[in-house]
């Protein structure tokens, strides 16, 4: 089945105008660049719609007082990129605070005995105290790093993830680090991804990167027997089991899977990546750093992909098997097949209960235009998207998968986004928590899409499976039908009241 959908780009050109007209001329200036509208006057060949940086600006400050929903870059350092890595403890340096609230919400799932030789989903942290500030928190790190080593022995390594003061205070965290991994023989891990660096979480990413560079790779001696089809998939952080369904299909298409950055990752596998002969890129945005210095420095050629969807998973399996020759392409083609009958149990289930639902994406990452193709397998359509921390590569690739006419908005404010949702009144939102109850609120059926709501795997021909039912719960749910707007409620006469 094929669907073939145009977006008002009208309405959503006259959004814009509304919502910027309620801001003093300043903030309209800056937001417009912000917002958008997708055209298709940059028309290149058959990969679509292009968004240049003239029609979207991105990854700029965020205007003060605004209710933006980006994180910071130790969130985007702990919380995304070296927080899954299982075999080793990630210390939260500084206030108790930053690792308390960001704790274990990413849900990246692991095999391992957790406080034995797993540590994702607990909370270290320095706890700072006003003295700590005041005369520098070096000895309390080396107080706490001989602590988890009699603690908790079977650590493969620490890395320490700073919090904002840290860097205010200037505390020497590689000086700690050097001397304990001599000390324990261990991998330590400074990385100086204090919150108020950058813009957003995303710069957090970048220093978690080359933290991985600077202090990881080449550090050790690996030892590792290589094969002809190694890969390491980046970017895939086994959000509910994401990397596990992801990994079935590159290994039944005949590669083997060396390396998963980060989800369920030990620190061998994050040393012995550069033995890999192609890295398979998830989450560009996150993760493409250090895929450029793996390029650069050991030759290993990237590639992304996108697992959401048939029809994208389809076409990654194709393009990866490419790189690999005729005996995995055929391989390739043989699993496409295999899993052919459950797509086609799927869509006939589903695409009559989804046919035409409009939704609106606001999220992180890759999935504001991975996802798309994904809710187009199953009838529906994307008429608007955004991102909270995307740089101009990433609005040049959404070019690629959003149709004319959609809206587009770059770290939007609450208002923009409660205006937007208002007007349009999308049959799905789906953004994260703090975006949740007050869309429910509103009566709009509502997709937690950072975490799958509690929900998962998406990736690969089983998360398939998994996405079309969620999507179908959330939408066709009658509890939808069961509460009227407290102002649309009939109000009981006086004296029907009172003879109660
Ligand atoms: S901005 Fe600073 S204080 Fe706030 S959560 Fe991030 S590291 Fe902690």
């Amino acid at each position: 089945m094929s669907l073939d959908y145009e977006n008002d780009s009208a309405l959503h050109e006259e959004l814009i105008t509304q919502v910027l007209s309620q801001y003093p001329h300043k903030a309209a200036k800056r937001r417009q660049k912000h917002l958008s509208v997708a055209t298709d006057r940059e028309e290149v060949g058959e990969e679509g719609l292009t968004i240049s940086e003239c029609d979207v600006k991105s990854n700029i400050k965020s205007i003060p007082g605004v209710m933006t929903i980006r994180g910071c870059a130790y969130a985007g350092s702990k919380g995304v990129v070296w927080g899954p890595v299982k075999d080793m403890v990630h210390v939260s340096h500084g206030p108790v605070g930053c690792g308390q609230y960001s704790w274990s919400q990413r849900r990246n799932y692991y095999v391992g005995t957790t406080g034995v030789d797993t540590f994702v989903t607990m909370q270290f942290t320095s706890d700072f105290q006003e003295k700590d500030i005041v005369f520098g928190g070096d000895k309390k790190l080396e107080k706490i790093i001989d602590e988890i080593e009699e603690l908790f022995p079977l650590n493969k390594g620490l890395t320490i993830q700073s919090e904002c003061p840290i860097g205010l205070i200037g505390d020497d965290i590689e000086a700690v680090s050097r001397k304990k991994a001599k000390e324990y023989e261990k991998t330590i891990v400074p990385v100086r991804c204090e919150g108020f660096r950058g813009v957003s979480q995303s710069l957090g990413h970048h220093i978690a990167n080359d933290a991985i560079r600077d202090w990881v790779f080449g550090k050790a001696e690996v030892e590792f027997e290589t094969g002809a089809y190694d890969v390491n998939v980046v970017g895939d952080y086994n959000i509910g089991g994401d990397a596990w369904a992801s990994r079935i299909l590159l290994e039944e298409i005949g590669l083997r899977v060396v390396g998963n950055w980060s989800g369920d990752a030990t620190l061998a596998e994050v040393e012995r990546a550069p033995k890999a002969k192609l890295n398979l890129i998830h989450c560009y945005r996150s993760m493409n750093y250090i895929c450029r210095h793996m390029e650069e420095k050991y030759g290993i050629p990237w590639m992304e992909y996108n697992f959401f969807g048939p029809s994208q998973i389809e076409a990654s399996l194709r393009k990866i098997a490419k790189h690999f020759g005729p005996a995995i392409e055929e391989r390739a083609e043989r699993v496409i097949a295999k899993y052919q009958p459950l797509v086609d149990d799927v869509v006939d289930k589903y695409w009559p209960r989804l046919q035409g639902k409009r939704v609106m994406l606001y999220v992180g990452g890759l999935r504001p235009r991975h996802v798309v193709t994904a809710y187009e397998d199953l009838g529906m359509q994307i008429v608007g998207t955004g991102y909270e921390f995307a740089h101009n590569d990433d609005y040049q690739r959404t070019g690629h998968y959003v149709k004319k006419g959609t809206l587009i908005y770059d770290d939007a404010t609450s208002y923009e986004l409660d205006k937007f949702i208002e007007r349009i009144r999308p049959d799905l939102v789906g953004s994260g928590i703090k975006e949740k109850y007050p869309v429910q609120k509103m009566g709009i059926p509502f997709r937690q899409m950072h975490s799958w709501d509690y929900s998962g795997p998406y990736h690969g021909y089983d998360g398939f499976a998994i996405f079309a039912r969620d999507m179908d719960l959330a939408i066709n749910n009658p509890v939808w039908d069961l509460y009227d707007a407290p102002w649309k409620k009939v109000r009981a006469p006086a004296a029907a009241v009172a003879a109660e």
